[in-house]
């Protein structure tokens, strides 16, 4: 029997209006993201930096250990009544949101609004994607099933979390980590005979995955903190030196994301840039799609993505680039003629981690 179609995406671009076209840089550690602390000059700081592609999708089971170790700190030195976080991307937000709920009085200090922060700029799957975690099997897959349950715990909460289908050519590389860490935490993945579109004709899979709208979660995280007298600074710091003189209290929670790599001098820090095309909203559109690059349909945007420019720190799309994504995922809906990958930065096939960590069970 023939499998139905599903709807077709409206590939109509132009990379010349505002916003069509964006750029962030993700805050990529070699060797593994940073979750730990240290006492400097009298200040206990916890650092909360590098998760490179996965931010978003691990940013609760991350800001649930930064509290854990702020509560067993507290426990062991009592005293402390307020903590400073540095940064209002998704780390910053969620940790602030936890070290709340321990009765901490919390201010936010950060040289650019959630809303302008990378974070904002993230396409918003549920994936574990281009993040290092070596000899962190064991914390990653506790933080891995946190964050999962925290999202669909916020499933039609205003956080713009949705459970959708993601359809991909071949099997996910992003998938398999949480395979392997958390088995049995998202439902299995199943073969398909033939992706169900118009064009495709080759076989594939299709598993469940998160939708997370950067934007909406930003605005909602930020709104709550408001909501519980949370109040943000706006201060750019220029050095590590800086942070101790000028933050006033004795907890610190370091959420700078790329800015870490000045900030604290961390040499295993590594921009890499990722540029998206942002399409009208196509409310038709309830599934994500895959397939070097990815499509990943919003209430604000159809975002097409995928791009990898390794030690590249600008934040300055591409309109070219732009464009070259939209025909690349056109093209396989047989709407536009493919370019080469290779001219539009997809080096990484189904955006696969720039260094494959062995995996081994936990
Ligand atoms: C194109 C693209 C697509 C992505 N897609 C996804 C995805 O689908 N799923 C996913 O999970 N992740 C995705 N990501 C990754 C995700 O965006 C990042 O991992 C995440 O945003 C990191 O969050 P953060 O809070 O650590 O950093 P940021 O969002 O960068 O926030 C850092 C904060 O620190 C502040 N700061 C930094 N330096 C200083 C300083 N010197 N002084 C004062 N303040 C400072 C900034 O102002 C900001 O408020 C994507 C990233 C890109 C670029």
């Amino acid at each position: 029997m023939a499998t139905s179609n599903l709807p077709t995406p409206d590939f109509s671009f132009d990379p010349n209006q505002p916003g069509a076209c964006i750029a962030g840089v993700r805050p990529y550690r070699n060797g593994s993201y940073r979750l730990d602390a240290e006492t400097i000059s009298g200040k206990f700081i916890v650092h909360n930096y590098g998760h490179g592609g996965a931010g978003i999708t691990l940013s609760f089971g991350c800001a649930t250990k930064v509290r854990d170790i702020v509560r067993d700190h507290l426990a062991a030195s009592p005293g402390a009544t307020e903590v400073a976080v540095l940064g209002a991307g998704v780390m910053g937000l969620t940790a602030a949101t936890l070290l709340f709920d321990l009765g901490l009085k919390v201010t936010i200090y950060a040289d650019r609004p959630p809303l302008q922060t990378t974070s904002a700029k993230a396409g918003g799957q549920w994936a574990v994607s281009v993040v290092e975690f070596a000899g962190k099997e064991r914390e990653l897959a506790q933080i891995v099933k946190t964050a999962y349950r925290e999202f669909k715990n916020r499933i039609g909460q205003g956080f713009g979390v949705f459970e959708r289908p993601n359809y991909t050519a071949t099997p996910s590389h992003n998938l398999d980590i949480v395979i392997q860490l958390a088995p049995g935490l998202i439902p299995p993945r199943k073969s398909l005979k033939r992706l169900p579109f118009e064009h495709h004709t080759k076989s594939g899979f299709v598993y469940q995955t998160l939708l997370i709208e950067p934007p909406v979660l930003l605005a909602k995280l930020k709104a709550d903190l408001d909501l519980r007298g949370v109040a943000f600074v706006s201060k750019q710091f220029a050095s590590r030196s800086d942070i101790l003189a000028s933050v006033p209290q004795a907890i610190i929670v370091n959420c700078t994301g790329l800015g870490s790599m000045t900030l604290w001098s961390d040499t295993k820090m590594m921009p890499i840039k990722g540029q998206l095309a942002m399409l009208r909203p196509q409310p038709a559109l309830q599934y994500l799609y895959g397939q070097n690059g990815y499509m990943f349909p919003r209430s604000d945007h159809v975002v097409i993505g995928g791009t990898f420019e390794p030690g590249v720190n600008n934040e300055t799309a591409d309109k070219a680039v732009c464009q070259g994504l939209v025909d690349h995922i056109a093209s396989l809906f047989g709407k536009a003629a493919a370019k080469p990958l290779s001219d539009i930065h997809i080096h990484n096939p189904d955006h696969a981690p720039i260094v494959n960590p062995a995996i081994p069970s936990v």
